[in-house]
């Protein structure tokens, strides 16, 4: 799963989660607007392999402009068994760019009925 952190004053002020299952890229907000959250159990539609990057960064540049962080001012880390590296950039896992994986979850989320 990816998983953005907004911090003020070292404080963790926002957590928000994406996580891609059969149907679609989840997302789970915590923050203070609580279950007024719009960003909160949304679904959105996977984009294809060669975009899904570009995706994810536009939803954590999102969640960066709601909390007034600058895109300079976002920084990456990388959690490998447990150990944390920092990254110069988001670096996706394999799971991320299975066009396979991808492609059911489309598919999936198309048939999610819409109301
Ligand atoms: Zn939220």
């Amino acid at each position: 799963m990816i998983r953005a952190f907004a911090l003020h004053k070292e404080r963790e002020i926002a957590t928000r989660i994406w996580h891609l299952e059969g149907d679609g890229i989840y997302a789970d907000c915590r923050c203070e607007k609580g279950q007024a959250c719009r960003a909160d159990n949304m679904i959105h539609r996977p984009a294809d392999a060669s975009r899904i990057e570009t995706q994810l960064l536009r939803l954590i540049r999102e969640f960066g402009e709601e909390y007034d962080v600058p895109e300079k001012k976002i920084g990456y880390l990388r959690m490998i068994t447990g150990r944390v590296y920092e990254s110069q950039k988001l670096s996706l896992p394999p799971i991320w760019k299975d066009p396979e994986k991808l492609a059911a979850a489309q598919i999936g989320f198309d048939k999610i009925p819409r109301r």
